[in-house]
């Protein structure tokens, strides 16, 4: 049932790196073949052997409307008849980055880029700029794309400075980041101690890439007044959240203010587009206005900014989704926490608005090292294959969060809860 998949995959792997052009997508932490795909519908994936799946993963966020809206893609097919690129301005621009102003009072303007990997490099580089600093704080378990400065692990310790987590990055340029653990105020203020010489902290303010770990109320307002004591800007790094757990992303459902926010996924509907974006002080020090250098080719290309346009403005136009999503991600959470646990195993859930985490733990995990600790991965590697097997595609990975779209209905998630209840009895 999975044979095409299956040659697919081995012809890819003889001319792609392990056959994918990102590694998650390799299923090597769960095992088996990754589905090929041939296509969505809605809620559904089908991959190149017909099975179908009622996927939870939307692309990793940006599909809120689900696969092949039909708004989205007529935009998107009108826009293309007028060309694919140009290299110049044009006005689809202005418009996407004014509907993503008017959603956040303290930002003024908005650079567009190509991915969320290029957002938090340049929002970065631009914190370096405007401050005169090198440094930069970083959370353990939080993923910001694989730019050199951030692909870090703990030196010596938590609190210290970071060493490459990947060969082919630099220990020069990874000794400028100062690793600190998630959710650790101790931790924080230690690191603060490291220099004097911090031009930003990076977050993800509901960290979606360790499994669904929201920071807390108390980390948050701390790293603020840290951040504005010592002179040093927070990026919040709203890649993932941005108008996915409300219309105005984490920013909407925490009390705290990052001085530059960075966006992709949901923004461009999963066209490639990523954004950064902050007060107009800020962002007068980028070229051309001021010295900042970043640049790109096909930033702000057409047809990914129509996609993202039309998502934004339904969003805007039906500001309930979000509520109607975040009641069915609780109807799954809360239905996978019971099956569980009617069949002895212990399961924590979370959700933030259309983000959804479960791990398989007798307790919730607050940063990267409980994640490890306490979850159970043999036992979500199996879950993960069953499931598939049954046709429901979850992220191939506990540290991974998992996404709510509006085509997603209630019928199908409680299909989905009684093949988990039979899937939890072999576990
Ligand atoms: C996905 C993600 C990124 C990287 O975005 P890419 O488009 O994959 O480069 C950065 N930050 C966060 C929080 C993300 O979830």
């Amino acid at each position: 049932m999975f044979e095409k998949s299956i040659n697919a995959y081995e012809e890819a792997k003889q001319v792609i790196p392990g056959g994918v052009d990102s590694p998650v997508r390799a299923f090597t932490s769960v095992g088996g073949t990754p589905p090929f795909i041939d296509r969505g519908e809605g809620a559904y994936l089908i991959d190149i052997d017909g099975n179908k799946y009622l996927d939870f993963v939307q692309s990793w966020g940006p599909l809120i409307f689900g696969h092949c809206n039909e708004e989205i893609e007529k935009a998107v097919i009108e826009t293309v008849k007028k060309g694919l690129s140009f290299g110049a301005p044009s006005v689809l621009e202005t418009e996407l980055a004014s509907e993503i102003v008017e959603m956040y009072d303290h930002i003024d303007k908005v650079r567009f880029v190509s991915s969320g990997t290029e957002a938090t490099m340049s929002a970065i580089r631009l914190a370096r700029g405007v401050t005169g600093r090198n440094d930069i704080i970083k959370f353990v378990g939080n993923y910001h794309g694989h730019s050199d400065s951030l692909l870090v692990q703990a030196g010596s310790g938590l609190a210290t400075f970071g060493t490459p987590s990947s060969p082919g990055v630099p220990a020069d340029l990874t000794k400028h980041t100062i690793v600190c653990e998630y959710n650790n105020l101790e931790d924080l203020r230690k690191c603060f101690e490291q220099s004097n010489d911090i031009a930003c902290v990076i977050m993800e303010p509901i960290a979606g890439n360790m499994g669904l770990v929201p920071a807390s109320a108390e980390f948050l307002k701390e790293c603020r007044e840290l951040c504005d004591k010592n002179g040093t800007l927070l990026i919040l790094d709203e890649v993932m959240t941005g108008f996915r757990t409300s219309l105005t992303g984490a920013h909407g459902l925490i009390d705290v203010k990052g001085d530059i926010i960075t966006f992709g996924k949901v923004i461009g509907a999963g066209m490639p587009v990523g954004a950064f974006a902050a007060s107009k002080e800020i962002m007068g020090h980028l070229s051309p206005d001021g010295a900042v250098y970043q640049a790109g080719t096909l930033s702000g290309n057409p047809v990914a900014m129509a996609a993202g346009l039309t998502s934004l403005r339904k969003l805007k136009a039906n500001p309930e989704i979000y509520e109607e999503l975040n009641k069915k991600a609780v109807r799954l959470t809360s239905g996978l926490k019971k099956v569980a646990e009617d069949n002895g195993i212990g399961l924590q859930v979370d959700t933030r608005g259309s983000m959804f985490g479960f791990f398989f733990a007798d307790k919730m995990p607050t940063n990267f090292k409980e994640v490890s600790e306490y979850c159970n991965f043999e036992r979500f590697g199996k879950f993960h294959h069953e499931m598939i097997k049954r046709g429901f595609y979850f992220a191939c990975s506990q540290y991974e969060a998992g996404f709510m779209c509006t085509v997603i209905t209630d019928e199908m998630i409680d299909e989905c809860i009684a093949a988990a209840n039979e899937v939890m009895k072999t576990l």
